[in-house]
């Protein structure tokens, strides 16, 4: 393990998965970092699309160079979808990867395991990020929370754009339009933002999930929380996280929430268990009970689709009824995303940074929960055991951090 003193270089690609927009640093979260010793090595481009030229990232203290020389200058990697979040192109930049190496970002350790093995080969210490422990003092660097904000908001304005109705009450003189009704299932994040978007364009707004403690905060935004006579009490787990049920409770859930969804001109479906498939809450038949020319917008998608009929990133019609497959939202807001996700890693690095170096702390259970590959193999041990690797023993201690790659480009 090196102690030796190497001056620290983030380094930011652009990002290479189909269609992303955002980007992982934008140029106002450079002097935080610069503050803390920290110099910023860029590929020409990568913020583009949020809406920052490379002439903004070197005003603010950045170098722009080639994605060659990004992977080759720094000592820690900011991604947005890195690894199994970027199944589609990933891959490519594996051999550029250098031992000692930091990569942080959004990962999809679950799906895609053997990506994780791959970076572990390549002794990179990654940190997935959708691992981030849901606790106080990790809410700056929650980048779930920051992305499920910016979706929750964006689904509610696509389904008001889309639907044949407005969404607000309105008495005019041509007569009284009678206000959309919006039915949020899952009500996480995202669902506490759509509930709040849907209602202040004037929806009548519903809400369910299978937590019954969100029903307070559902009530403060001014919609209605449908109850269901289901035992939930096992409902939450671990960090206050869904847990998966058996196929009997969705059924029955599925039965009981049938008429609910058959008086919607909308229905936001966020159910989501981390790790596991999304709950299938919306059949083809109750999409068939729904009026003609609503929709079902399923934010879900990725994971499976909270409704039977979801084909991510497609839009299908049944009966009249239009269920969009969401993929990706928040790249669709890709300054404002940019901006948050940028903030969020900064302040996550800069908690294992001490006096210009990286000081990773595998007490700190921030660093224990995303922290997957290390030193040459992959420690987190939920993914040793998804890759069906034996456990580890894991000394748990502050240490000066992983021996760094040094600068081969001076930067
Ligand atoms: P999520 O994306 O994992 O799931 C979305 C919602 O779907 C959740 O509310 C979940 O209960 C619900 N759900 C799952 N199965 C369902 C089913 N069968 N029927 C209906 N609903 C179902 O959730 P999230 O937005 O990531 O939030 C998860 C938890 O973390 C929440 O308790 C949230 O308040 C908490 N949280 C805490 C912090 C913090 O303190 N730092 C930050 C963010 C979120």
């Amino acid at each position: 393990m090196s102690t030796e003193a190497v001056s620290l270089t983030v380094g930011v690609p652009r990002e290479s998965y189909p269609g992303e927009r955002r980007v992982a640093l934008i140029p106002a979260s450079i002097a935080p970092l610069k503050k803390a010793g920290i110099g910023v090595v860029l590929e020409s481009g990568a913020g583009l699309e949020a809406g920052h030229a490379d002439d903004d990232y070197v005003a603010s203290g950045a170098r722009i160079g080639s994605r060659t020389e990004v992977f080759a200058s720094a000592n820690v990697i900011f991604q947005v979808r890195a690894a199994g979040a970027n199944r589609v192109s990933s891959r490519a930049d594996l051999d550029s990867f250098r031992s000692g190496q930091w990569l942080i970002g959004l990962c999809d350790p679950f799906t895609e395991p053997s990506l994780m093995a791959e970076l572990a080969g390549r002794d990179v210490s990654c940190f997935a990020l959708e691992l981030l422990p849901r606790i106080t003092r990790a809410q700056s660097m929650d980048v779930l929370s920051s992305m499920a904000s910016i979706a929750g908001y964006k689904a509610v304005l696509m389904a008001a754009d889309q639907l044949p109705r407005l969404f607000p009450m309105m008495m005019t003189a041509a007569g009284t339009i009678s206000p959309a009704k919006v039915f949020v299932m899952g009500v996480g994040v995202a669902g506490l933002q759509a509930i709040a978007t849907a209602r202040r364009l004037g929806a009548v707004v519903k809400a369910y999930d299978i937590r019954p403690a969100v029903k307070d905060e559902v009530l403060s935004l001014g919609a209605k929380f449908v109850e269901l006579d289901l035992k939930t009490d096992n409902a939450a787990g671990a960090g206050g996280y869904a847990k998966a049920m058996d196929e009997e409770f969705y059924q029955r859930q599925r039965e009981l929430l049938t008429q609910v969804v058959a008086e919607s001109d909308v229905v936001i479906t966020t159910a989501a268990v981390p790790g596991k498939k999304a709950p299938m809450l919306v059949t083809a038949e109750m999409v068939r009970r729904m009026p003609k020319r609503s929709l079902l917008i399923d934010m879900a998608a990725e994971q499976g689709g909270n409704c039977e009929l979801t084909r991510p990133g497609e839009t299908i019609v049944e009966n009249g009824v239009s269920i969009v497959g969401c993929v990706n939202i928040p790249s669709s807001v890709p300054f404002h995303a940019s901006q948050m996700y940028a903030k969020n890693l900064s302040t996550f690095l800069l908690s294992q940074v001490k006096g210009g170096q990286l000081a990773l702390n595998r007490a700190d259970e921030i660093v224990s929960n995303t922290l997957v590959t290390h030193e040459g193999q992959v420690v987190h041990p939920r993914i040793r055991e998804v890759l069906g690797l034996g456990s580890l023993e894991v000394a748990a201690s502050a240490d000066t951090g992983p021996s760094l790659p040094q600068n081969s480009s001076g930067a």
